[in-house]
């Protein structure tokens, strides 16, 4: 079985450096975006298996970049992870409404983050299976 590919996308350079580095150790082959725009683009071309979303972009910000993925026919199952600085209370479910799989707080605990990069993905296995 090939190396599951997880898309980071992330512009603070020392997240994006963390993320890698915690995800490549576990075996994962990843992808970077630092820009929403980029994000979507690498979605639509390497179908990753997971996505892991930083909301707070530049450009086209992660609730953008995850709305273009969820109206393209075949980006719009892929499992996407938000991580977002905004810690306040209600944050998790008006991501999860947005249509994000799961959530994470910056800043990030590691083991969470594997955790729910693992989980969106078995989730997503599970929701996915045929009729
Ligand atoms: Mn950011």
């Amino acid at each position: 079985m090939s190396a599951e590919t997880v898309l980071i996308v992330e512009d603070n350079e020392k997240s994006m450096k963390l993320f890698r580095d915690v995800l490549e150790v576990k075996g994962y082959r990843t992808l970077e975006a630092t820009t929403g725009a980029r994000a979507v683009e690498l979605a639509t071309r390497h179908l990753p298996d997971v996505v892991l979303m930083d909301v707070q972009l530049p450009d086209v910000d992660g609730v953008e970049a995850l709305r273009r993925i969820r109206t393209d026919s075949r980006t719009a199952f892929l499992p996407v992870v938000a991580v977002t600085a905004q810690a306040m209370d209600g944050d998790r479910e008006r991501f999860l409404q947005a249509g994000f799989d799961a959530y994470l707080a910056k800043p990030v605990d590691i083991a969470e983050l594997l955790d729910v990069v693992k989980t969106a993905r078995t989730a997503w296995l599970s929701s996915a299976a045929p009729d």
